[in-house]
């Protein structure tokens, strides 16, 4: 199926799935009617332990649950108070960027400190499943996938919960001061003069954005012609940072011209922090991620783990992405989609096994041909 296809036939089914949810019933509200006045407390009464409600099944015994979180900050304390609000399980969570968190969890191959890991590209997945470092589970909630061909590993140790496409940030202050230059609208527009030393984005080393780029130039102009590019723009960076969303941050304090980020976080930016920015995609095509989740192999919370891996898969959880400021799309059916014209541009036809397989190769090249992982900006 082309690119085109498939991206057609994902927007066709959010837009169904939008209305349907569109033209449900409201809950109804029953009012609670007092029928006797209220009893006069004049003692205060013992204090009684009351559990916390909690929708956990009773056979689950684990009362903590410890989550890698890729994704930013708020969105990870978003999805822990909520998940501890149904369940009544403590959820400690660390948020890292993609290549660290792969670091870690190959790190801790013998002694597992975090029981699931929640959120960043789908890549990373594909290389810890590769070192043998994630859990088999057949969640009964993969029949909410969309896609469950493109979103869900043939083995079931990978799966995705959200989806997002790379733009460019351009600072439209910057633009303002430098009549006659436009923001971004191809790869090869990076490389112009005039965006010498003004590009920012992550190392790929530590993000998963970055890396998504990188992957993605190599499989629109192939490996050789790929590699040639990279060299170029990374001629063009002003600094590489350490989190894939930073640079959208920076650009828009000024710090640059422009920067290569997921759009999502473009859109976050500018929404909520009223940043002076325009998003614009390469009309060639842009690379998308799937971000994933993962049960970690030896995780000591196993049974919560699969309760986060099932709940992470539901309409429910996946439609409290924009309460916290993230936007990306839905992997699962029956979530309105916050910002569908993020989906609406040139996608290329991603391969994510690819790019996951590669990883460490690719990553290595760019740090010791290319460009140190030294000194990122935080
Ligand atoms: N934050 C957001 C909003 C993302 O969409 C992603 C990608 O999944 C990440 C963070 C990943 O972070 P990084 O690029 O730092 O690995």
């Amino acid at each position: 199926m082309s690119a085109k296809r498939v991206r057609s036939l994902m927007i066709h089914v959010f837009m169904a799935v939008a209305i349907l949810v569109a033209c449900a019933p409201a809950p109804t509200e029953v009012p609670v009617v007092a029928t006797e006045p209220p009893e006069i407390v004049t003692e205060a009464p013992p204090v009684e332990e009351t559990a916390a409600p909690t929708e956990a099944p009773a056979e689950i015994t684990d009362t903590e649950l410890n989550v890698l979180c890729t994704p930013q900050e708020q969105w990870c304390q978003g999805m822990k108070q909520e998940f501890e609000a149904k369940y009544g399980i403590t959820v400690n969570y660390v948020r890292m960027s993609s290549g660290e968190a792969l670091a870690r969890v190959q790190a801790e191959k013998d002694n597992p400190q975090f029981d699931i890991w929640w959120g960043g590209p789908i890549d990373s997945f594909v290389a810890a499943k590769g070192e043998g470092l994630l859990e088999a589970y057949d969640s009964p909630n993969y029949a909410n996938l969309i896609d469950p061909v493109k979103m869900k590993d043939v083995d079931n140790q990978w799966v995705g919960v959200y989806v997002g496409t790379l733009g460019f940030a351009t600072n439209t202050d910057w633009l303002a001061a430098n009549p006659g230059v436009e923001a971004p609208k191809s790869w090869d527009d990076l490389l112009k003069p005039e965006f010498k030393g003004q590009v920012m984005v992550a190392h790929p080393s530590s993000s998963g954005t970055s890396y998504t780029a990188l992957a993605t130039v190599l499989q629109i102009r192939g490996e050789e012609a790929g590699w040639e590019y990279l060299k170029q723009y990374a001629g063009q960076m002003a600094q590489y940072t350490k989190s894939g969303a930073a640079p959208a941050k920076f650009v828009g304090q000024g710090e640059a011209a422009v920067a290569i980020v997921f759009s999502h976080d473009i859109v976050n930016e500018i929404e909520n922090n009223k940043m002076p920015l325009v998003l614009t995609f390469p009309e060639e095509g842009t690379g998308y991620e799937i971000g994933g989740m993962g049960l970690l192999k030896g995780a000591k919370h196993m049974q919560a783990a699969k309760l986060w891996f099932d709940w992470a898969l539901t309409p429910e959880a996946q439609a409290l992405g924009p309460i916290y400021t993230a936007y990306q799309a839905p992997t699962v059916k029956g979530v309105e989609l916050s910002h569908p014209e993020l989906l609406e541009v040139n996608l290329i036809d991603y391969d994510f096994v690819w790019a996951g397989e590669h990883k460490k190769e690719f990553v290595d090249k760019f740090t010791n041909e290319i460009a140190t992982a030294e000194n990122l900006k935080e």
